[in-house]
């Protein structure tokens, strides 16, 4: 007999397991499979910014103090290996190894009384007669479905023809160096421009190592691996030992309409990595937490639609994210980055409002204005003193 869930998530990350966390509180039968065995591994530089931690205690309970592997204070923006500038005393910046965040997430939706089906892949859907098909030839039904099985989404291949838009797609390249062998003491991310177009670089701290990554739109990088050794070799002296992975990431082309009746979409699935700050988990969480909201709210209706139930709650991370892709096609062409690194070092306030938008303290609304304002100073500088521009400090007029 086949196995019946009211509510099935496909993928426990982040987006999956908020969900089965969250409508396993709320009393609802839910299962979860994952192909993975937990604890299992995800590419990823595990920087959870005060949004994630913010998502995190509205859906989880337990304090994450367990899984934060490093907390940093400030950041580095550096082109070319020159420092740009630093902010040295910002709230917190979280590092964690998502081998145990993720982990951890999903016992808590365990814990909660979700059913899970860990070792088992989905290897097909039928949305009509809603059945999942594993690849242990077990099937299961459901009467609602959340596709939270990340970048190459199988769900979202079986609603609308593929996993992603090949040419909106990014693709990052990352790998794990080991402390112990490069001793230089790194406290604060770095981030480093001039690597990738319509991306960048980083070195993330964690306690035993460091997650060093580059990323950036997969159309325009053909050459990204070649960009990561040459990035590598400056910042380390030599290409260190250790594995370089690779994975896809959303990077801003989200799906406007996540899911189809009763299937809804989360997380990379749906999407949702910021298309400046390359932020994908404290997104998926929360999209994760809205769908299970949509459902809950349907079943206390009688049995309403949740897909626009869903879609109320997800426009408030689209809307944000409409705001973005449009900065950045203004912030990422070849001129205005060049403008970008002439006013960064000479700036107090842009690098902190950069991490304040991170920290959800910031709107990307007033942020581009903010940008708006600072470039047109920026030029008008250029104009008025083309002769000893570069004696100024923009600093001195920043409102
Ligand atoms: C190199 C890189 C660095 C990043 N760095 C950061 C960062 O520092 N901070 C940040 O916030 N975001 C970062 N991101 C983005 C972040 O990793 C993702 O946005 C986040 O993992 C999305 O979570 P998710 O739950 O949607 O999907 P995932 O975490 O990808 O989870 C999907 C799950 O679905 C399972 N699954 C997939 N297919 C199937 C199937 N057919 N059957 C069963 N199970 C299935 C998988 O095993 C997996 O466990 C980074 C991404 C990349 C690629």
């Amino acid at each position: 007999m086949k196995r019946h869930h009211q509510v099935l998530v496909i993928g426990g990350g982040p987006a999956g397991s908020a969900a089965a966390h969250t409508l396993a509180r709320h009393g609802v039968d839910v299962g979860l499979i994952d192909k993975a065995v937990f604890p299992r591994d995800k590419l990823c530089g595990g920087l959870l910014t005060l949004r994630s931690k913010k998502v995190y205690q509205r859906i989880f309970e337990q304090p994450w103090d367990t899984i934060i592997n490093h907390v940093s204070h400030g950041v580095k923006f550096l082109h070319q290996g020159r420092l740009l500038n630093e902010v040295v005393d910002f709230s917190e910046l979280f590092f964690t190894r998502r081998l145990d965040f993720d982990h951890f997430l999903l016992d808590q939706a365990i814990g909660r009384g979700a059913a899970v089906y860990l070792g088992d892949a989905v290897v097909s859907l039928d949305i009509r007669e809603k059945t999942c098909h594993l690849c242990s030839g077990e099937a299961l039904t459901f009467d609602t479905l959340i596709g939270a099985d990340g970048v190459n989404s199988l769900v979202a291949k079986t609603l609308f023809g593929q996993f992603f838009d090949s040419s909106r797609v990014a693709f990052a390249l990352e790998m794990e160096v080991d402390r112990a062998r490069h001793p230089d003491r790194v406290d604060d991310p770095e981030i480093h421009f001039g690597l990738a177009h319509w991306g960048y670089g980083w070195v993330f701290p964690k306690k035993d190592s460091l997650t060093v990554g580059i990323g950036g739109l997969h159309a325009k990088n053909p050459e990204l691996k070649k960009g990561f050794h040459g990035f590598l070799a400056a910042r380390f002296g030599s290409v260190p030992e250790g594995r370089i992975k690779g994975h896809y990431l959303p990077f801003g082309d989200y799906r406007k309409v996540p899911g189809r009746r009763n299937v809804l979409l989360c997380g990379d699935a749906a999407g949702l990595v910021d298309p400046i700050t390359g932020e994908g988990i404290a997104f998926a969480m929360l999209s994760g937490l809205y769908a299970a909201e949509a459902i809950i709210e349907a079943s206390a209706r009688g049995g309403a639609d949740v897909l626009p139930l869903y879609q109320t709650r997800y426009r408030e991370i689209s809307r944000a994210f409409d705001h973005a892709n449009r900065l950045r096609t203004l912030l990422f062409p070849s001129a205005s980055q060049r403008l970008f690194l002439q006013v960064l070092p000479k700036s107090r306030t842009l690098p902190r409002k950069h991490l304040e938008l991170m920290a959800d303290k910031l709107q990307y609304g007033d942020y581009s204005r903010y940008l708006m304002i600072q470039a047109l100073k920026a030029m008008a500088k250029r104009l008025v003193h083309p002769l000893n521009r570069h004696h100024q400090r923009s600093d001195s007029h920043e409102p």
